[in-house]
């Protein structure tokens, strides 16, 4: 069962490649279309399109114009392999265990995306958040409660986890360019990254809706937390390359925010009894 889960993963992040690759603009692409090669716009062929696969028959380079093919594709084929069979041993198989696949792929796409082009794209992103509401009797009800208990009040909890989703980080985001503009009063050269996009409000509404309330309200603060101690590290990296570094550069939330709201899907539970006490 748990190797079944592994080969359906693997699967599942050929898929999320080609959306890495064809979703994002310019131009976006469908996922129907084959993906094509960023340096000379060729379509790939059929066996790139795999990562494992290409790469252990060496067969990592386009066979176009012999440009390597980006290590990301086998990467997340493995890690959403991985969180699949982790997944499958963790809960028994009913429709639970399929949707919390389903969200968990859908995380990596949002993941991937984000680190690539420092996008969050609405059209991974809001049908997601639709869809979280309309699961949320199963994902809020937890794996052993959910088919038994059908109750419609763990809509309400998704719907006030958007709510709260929405509403911290729109005031981060808002506070983040009042922070920019004072910034900028004072320098010659002035500022115009805000560290919180609009991408993140909209990935911290679906997670809100996928994991609800109270779950969001603590999974925003160590998402933060996260990214703070991130950007820290970044720092320093960076200034051990001589002249390369620049304060105030914006790094992308999105990774942090799905690392920290991933975590409440799967050890909510746990989490909030170490948190709030059983
Ligand atoms: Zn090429």
């Amino acid at each position: 069962m748990i190797f079944i889960a592994a080969l359906i993963g693997i699967l599942i992040g050929i898929l999320i490649n080609r959306g890495a690759d064809n979703l994002p603009p310019p131009p976006r692409r469908s996922l129907l279309e084959t993906p094509r090669c960023p340096y000379c716009d060729s379509p790939r062929a059929p066996l790139e399109q795999f990562g494992i696969v290409a790469f252990a028959l060496r067969r990592d380079k386009c066979h176009q114009c012999g440009a390597p093919l980006r290590l990301r594709a086998p990467l997340v084929e493995i890690v959403t392999g991985a969180l699949f069979a982790f997944l499958a041993a963790r809960y028994s198989f009913n429709l639970y265990l399929v949707i919390i696949c389903l969200f968990t792929a859908v995380l990596v796409l949002i993941t991937v995306i984000d680190l690539e082009h420092k996008l969050i794209l609405n059209v991974v992103v809001l049908p997601a958040t639709l869809l979280a509401l309309l699961a949320s009797p199963i994902v809020l009800g937890g794996p052993d409660a959910a088919l038994a208990t059908w109750n419609w009040n763990r809509v309400v909890l998704s719907l006030l986890g958007l709510g709260v989703g929405y509403a911290m980080t729109l005031a981060i985001y808002f506070f983040g360019i009042l922070f920019v503009r004072v910034i900028n009063r004072n320098r010659k050269t002035k500022i115009n990254t805000v560290a919180f996009g609009l991408g993140d409000v909209k990935l911290a509404g679906l997670l809100g809706a996928l994991i609800g309330f109270p779950a969001i309200f603590y999974a925003l603060i160590y998402a933060i937390l996260l990214g703070g101690i991130g950007a820290v590290i970044a720092l320093v990296l960076r200034s051990t390359q001589k002249g390369k570094y620049t304060a105030f550069t914006a790094i992308p939330y999105g990774p942090y925010l799905v690392l920290a709201g991933g975590a409440f899907l799967i050890f909510g539970n746990e989490l909030l009894a170490w948190i709030i006490g059983p």
